[in-house]
Order: C-alpha cells, then structure tokens, then sequence
C-alpha cells in the first residue's frame, strides 16, 4: 500500500518546509513580502535559496532550472548546477537569492510574434514565490514568468498572474461594499479535469501521421468503434491501471491531488480530474500533469495522445476549466446557498459573470482556439463554437423572475425517492447536466468544457479572470456612489440581467435549431481558429487588456500573430505528411495490391477462360478508380500548399487561406483514401488500422 500522506508534496518545496527550514524572523519576512506582493529583501532571498538548495541536494540534485511557460504552450527549462568553482581547486554547491529571482536563459529561440528580432536575444526569468519549487528529474524546478529585455510579456504566467491580482482586487472592493471587511484576498480557484488516449507505443511508432502532428490524417472507422458505450466509466484494463497507479504517486509527490480516473467515452480514452486550487497553481500542476502523463506512459510501452482529435468519428479529448472565486475566509463567491433569490451578493457576481461573458464571447472563444480543437467544436461531441451559458432550471427560474419583477421561491434540494426501502434517500441537485453547454454552471462553480486537450489553462482562465474583474470593477464604481446600497445592488442585478439574458441558454447546444436561434439572439458563431483569432485586436479587447494592465495592444499584436502563425504551421504540416505518406506509402501500396488483383485475374483465366474473375475485377476497377482520383486531389493539395506563398506577409489572410483552401483538399484526400483501406487487403495497407490503435491495450 502507498503511503499516500507521506509521500504527498514530498518533492515540493512548500510553505511548511520554508518555514521549518528558515529563522523565524527570516520566515515572518519572507511572508510579508509574498502576502503584500511586495519585493523581497536580498537577505531574505539568500536565506530561501539556500534552504531550497539543501533541500533539493537532500533529495538529490545537482541542478536547477526556471521553468517556465513560453508561447509555444509547453514548459521550458534550461538546467544550470548549483557548482560553483573554488580557489583551490574544489567545488561548492551554492545558489544565491538572486539567482532565485532572476534568470537569463537566451529567449531569441521562443515565439515573441515580432516583439523581439532574433539579435535582441535577453530575456528574463522571475521566480514566482506563489507556486511552489519542486523536484523532476534530479533538478530543482523553480516556476517563473518570462519577459523580455524591455519588459513585454513573453510568456503565459505573467498575465495570469496580473489577471489575478486584478480580480482580486475588484472582488475584494465588492466584498467590502456588502460589509465583509475581514476579506483581505479573493483568488480564482480551478480544478481542470484531463482528457487523454492510451495507444500500444509500438502501434504510434507505425504511424507517421500520429508522430509528426499528433493525429491520424488517414484511417477507416474500424467496426468496433464508441457504438456500443461500453467504455464510458467501465472497468480499466491492467495495463492502464498500472499507469494510472505510477502517474498517481508521481503527482501526488509533487502536491498534484489527483483525485478521480475513469475510462471516457471513446475506446482508449481516459480522464484524469485533480482537486481545485488557485488558478496559477493549477495551471502549473497541469503542465506537470500533461508531461507525466506522456513521459510514465512511455514506461509502460505506451503513448499518451493529448491531440484534440487523434481518430476521426471516435470523440476527441478536451479539458473542462472548472473556475470559482474564493475567499481568505474560505468562502466561495459562486455558492448560491440555500435561498439563491435572496442572496444579492451571491446574484451579483453571478450577473457580473453573465455579463462579462456576453461582452467578451469572442475571447473565451478565441482562447481556446487550435487547429486541433476546430475538429472537436461544434462536432456533436463537445460544445458548439457559440459561446452560451447554462445556469439550470432553478437559477433560470430566478434570472427570469428577477427580469420580471415576481417573485420566486427556489426548490432548494429535494429528496429523491430512490423506490427501494435498502436503498438511503438521496438529495436531488436542483439542477439537472447539461453537457452540451460550453459555460456551464454546476452548482457552485462554472464549468467552461470548450477548452482542447492539449491547451495550457492560462489563457482562457486570463480571460475570464479579466473580463469579469472589468465588469466588477465597474459595479464597483456604480455601487460607491449609491446612497442606498441594498436598493441600488438590486437595480444593477435586474438592469444587467435584464441587458444579457440572450447569453443565458438551457437547451440543447448540438442541434441546428441553436444555431439559428443564437444568430438570431446576435450570439457570435467563429467557427474556425482564425475567424476567432481575428477579434482578438478588436478595439474593445485592446481597450480591456490595457484597462486592466494585462496587455499593451503591441502584445496583444504579438500573441495574435504568434497563435495565427501556429495555426498556419500546423495546417502545412499535416498537409505536407499527408503528401509524404500518400506518395510514398499508400499509394504504392494500393498500387501493388491491384497489381496483385491484375495478375490473379490473368492467371485465373489461364486456367480456364470461363472462369468467373468477377470479384476481381469489380474490385481492380474500383481501386484503380479510387487510385486515379487519389493521385489527382495530391496534386491539388500540393499546388495549394504551394499556393500559400502568395500571402506571405499577411499573416490573418494566409491563415484564413489555409483554413479556407487547404484543410477542405486534406479531407478529400483523405475521404478517398479511407475508401481504397477499406477494400484493400490488411498486408498490403501501409499502416495499423484504427482497430488496431484503438484497442491495443488490453
Ligand atoms: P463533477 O464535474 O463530476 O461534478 P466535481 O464537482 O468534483 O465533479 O468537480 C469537477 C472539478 O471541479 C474537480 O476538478 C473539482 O476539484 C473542481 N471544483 C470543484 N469545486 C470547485 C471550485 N470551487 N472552484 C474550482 N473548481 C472546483
Ligand atoms: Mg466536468
């Protein structure tokens, strides 16, 4: 048996180890400054280095990195020892307090979207004291933001950390309007639960399209697909199961709760959901997570598909930001207690969300915008590309009866008969799932499901944290000037209820009707990345990001281009491996198997002429057809991959061109190609069937 408490945080170098390991005065000093957000006295921050480096050398390191999260949405480290040369020859291990805070890794080499040219290589590292160090892989990983030598943002952590300083602060000033003078600190809380696919690594290693771009580009549906449900919440196979145990002790040692596994829907997929925390932490921890995942299921002879859409026709993996505001004081700002209908402060924040949400759709929906989640949104699998809420019967009941000026008694938890005298009475949430809302509210926090796998959490959750801190802060203002706050509170509730309720929608998110009725509401529908993309430097996005100092429009500028430009590798890449693998695999294999076909019709004829080829024949000529047209669409999508040069320069335009003429000829192709695999025998197709990826693990 694992000893869960005693290894949980074991390579964490957290408060209570600080704290045991530093003087108290040293220890006192160092909190004041983390709690004020002031800086740190050099004296305090040689007395934290060296303690983390005798802590990190006592669990055997001999080096450390800042860790931190450039814009290419993955981790980098750059490892440096703590050995310091001396006199006479011997070495020491030292690390000072400023190489805690600051670092100088060369940034010429991470996406700056023209901010930086490549010669202006300085960059910085600053420690972030408010996620813990931890220890991977015998170095000390010290969490950090990344700038650049004239200060611009060049990273994701810096604006999540302001995004959570500004709702913090708006949150408080609110809380104190309603009197709560003892809260000093509101944080963002958020627990996202993890998508991912488990495959037979040597199965990944036969497929170059899983290992260039992390999708398959080919396959034919296998028979035994998702059809039965059998896999949702169903009993987890051995090999799984062993991963999961390794991947639970190696996050729980670095302080990640990881709390609930389960099968998902699709063959091979899983979910990994840990408990909520503060949202930078969070978004650290699933880093962490994403590259546990990968690296402990190499240990086990498998890959970990973080892709949004590794199978086409199977459901693909997403990420659901599970996002509230808490308290010091311990409470939840989202929590509607027992009379929502009476609990104004409660209705506030709910109507600074709804609003913050209906005048910021086009950022939610633009930061989680990815090539690979254009496949998922929309799809009848995850949530359609319109930005809507859901707030369940009873929270409507009250919005509505708010609007109108009724009253309206909430239901409260009901007891549920569960029609069997052994079974106990359960209570009834009020309200029921829906899970084709891409926002939805589930009790106590709201659920944002739209994210893709692979996504690192901090952009939407800086967009969430912003936009509603925007509208808090402007009810703040409003509410200061009111000479009776109690009526004016409920004025600005309904007012604003009243101006977004066509955000508000409880039904069903999938279907086309939806689609027309959110136009008609004037809901924004963007349907691929760069539609989404577009709106991010609209003037009322800069003017937000400037208001609330989480970016000037030059990095606003910057993150457009550099998702824009990702976006566009993306799409040439799958679109030059589809070329690569057509050409040289799939296409001398159907070849050869007609061939085949050909010479088994001569010889059966030589046998005798009455033969009946028929079988052959039929199949010869439909595979030479398919053969035909297959060679003309590769044509096509090289002269339009080729194409593309003429938008050079023009970033918006060139994505929208790949999106618009590109990415339609990879489905023809490969439309084409699935229909030869199907009728072309097993050794002479190129590649593992989807049967084979999907359940290769037994
Ligand atoms: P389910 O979505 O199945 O109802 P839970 O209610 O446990 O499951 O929540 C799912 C995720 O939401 C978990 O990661 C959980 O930690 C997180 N969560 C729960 N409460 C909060 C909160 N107040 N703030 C942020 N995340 C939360
Ligand atoms: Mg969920």
């Amino acid at each position: 048996m694992t000893d869960v408490p005693g290894i949980f945080a074991s390579n964490v170098f957290n408060d209570e180890k600080i704290r045991e390991r530093l003087p108290r005065e040293t220890y006192e000093s160092y909190r004041a400054s983390i709690e004020s957000g002031g800086s740190l006295d050099i004296h305090v921050a040689n007395a934290v280095a060296d303690a983390m480096k005798d802590w990190a050398i006592e669990k055997g390191c001999t080096h450390y990195t800042h860790w931190f999260q450039p814009m290419t949405g993955i981790t980098a480290e750059k490892h440096d020892s703590f050995l310091t040369p001396l006199e006479d020859g011997h070495v020491m291990m030292e690390f000072s307090g400023k190489e805690l805070i600051k670092g100088e890794p060369d940034a010429s080499s991470f996406p700056s979207g023209g901010i930086r040219a490549t010669f202006e290589a300085r960059g910085y590292t600053t420690w972030d004291p408010t996620s813990p160090a931890f220890v991977k892989d015998n170095t000390l990983c010290i969490p950090t933001a990344f700038m650049s030598y004239t200060g611009d943002v060049l990273d994701k952590k810096t604006p999540l950390l302001r995004s959570m300083d500004r709702i913090n602060h708006e949150a408080v000033r609110i809380l104190h309007l309603f009197g709560k003078t003892d809260v000093t600190r509101v944080d963002a809380t958020v627990g996202p639960e993890q998508e991912y696919f488990l495959i037979d690594k040597e199965m990944f290693e036969r497929r170059k399209d899983l290992q260039y771009t992390g999708r398959t580009l080919f396959g034919a549906r296998s028979p035994k697909g998702q059809q039965l449900d059998d896999h949702y919440f169903g009993a987890i196979k051995q090999r799984v199961k062993a991963f999961m145990s390794e991947l639970d002790v190696e996050l729980w040692k670095l302080g990640i709760y990881a709390k609930t596994e389960h099968n998902e829907v699709a063959p091979a997929q899983h979910e990994l959901a840990p408990i909520f925390t503060t949202v930078n932490i969070a978004a650290d921890h699933n880093q962490l997570t994403m590259e546990l995942m990968k690296r402990i299921a190499r240990k086990h002879s498998m890959v970990c598909l973080l892709h949004e859409k590794p199978f086409k026709g199977v459901n693909g993996s997403g990420k659901h930001n599970n996002w509230s505001l808490s308290t010091n004081t311990g409470e939840n700002l989202l929590k509607p207690g027992k009379k929502p209908e009476e609990n104004t402060q409660f209705l506030l924040f709910l109507s600074a969300v709804i609003k913050a949400v209906d005048e910021y759709q086009d950022l939610l929906r633009l930061s989680v915008a990815t090539a690979g989640n254009d496949h998922r949104l929309g799809g009848d699998e995850a949530p359609p590309a319109i930005i809507s809420m859901f707030l369940g019967n009873d929270l409507e009941a009250i919005v509505e009866a708010i609007i109108n000026g009724e009253d309206y008694e909430s239901q409260g938890k009901v007891i549920m008969n569960t029609g069997a005298e052994a079974l106990p009475e359960i209570r009834k949430d009020t309200t029921d799932r829906n899970r084709t809302s891409p926002f939805a509210f589930t009790g106590n926090k709201f659920e944002f499901r739209s994210l893709g796998s692979a996504l690192n959490i901090s952009c939407p959750n800086i967009m969430l944290n912003t936009m509603v801190a925007d509208v808090l802060s402007s009810f703040c203002d409003e509410l200061e000037k009111a000479d009776d706050f109690d009526s004016a509170v409920r004025r600005l509730i309904r007012k604003t209820l009243k101006q977004h309720r066509r955000i508000i929608f409880n039904g069903d998110g999938y279907t086309d009707e939806w689609v027309a009725e959110a136009e008609s509401r004037g809901l924004l529908n963007l349907k691929s990345t760069p539609e989404a993309l577009k709106r991010y430097t609209d003037k009322k996005n800069i003017e937000l990001f400037r208001r609330n100092h989480i970016f000037s429009e030059k990095e606003v500028r910057a993150r457009q281009e550099i998702l824009l430009e990702n976006y566009i590798k993306i799409i040439d890449l799958e679109a030059l491996t589809m070329l690569d693998m057509a050409r040289k695999d799939i296409l001398p294999g159907v070849s050869a198997f007609t061939q085949r076909l050909a010479e088994t019709v001569q010889r059966k004829r030589a046998v005798s002429k009455e033969i009946n080829v028929s079988a052959e024949l039929k199949l010869l000529n439909k595979l030479s057809d398919l053969l035909g047209r297959f060679s003309e669409k590769l044509d096509e999508l090289e002269s339009k991959v080729g194409g593309s040069t003429a938008y050079r320069g023009d970033i918006q335009r060139h994505a929208e061109y790949n999106a618009r003429e590109i990415f339609p000829v990879m489905e023809e192709v490969r439309e084409i190609s699935d229909e030869m695999e199907m009728c072309t025998a097993s050794e002479f197709w190129p590649y593992p069937s989807y049967g084979k990826l999907l359940f290769s693990v037994q």
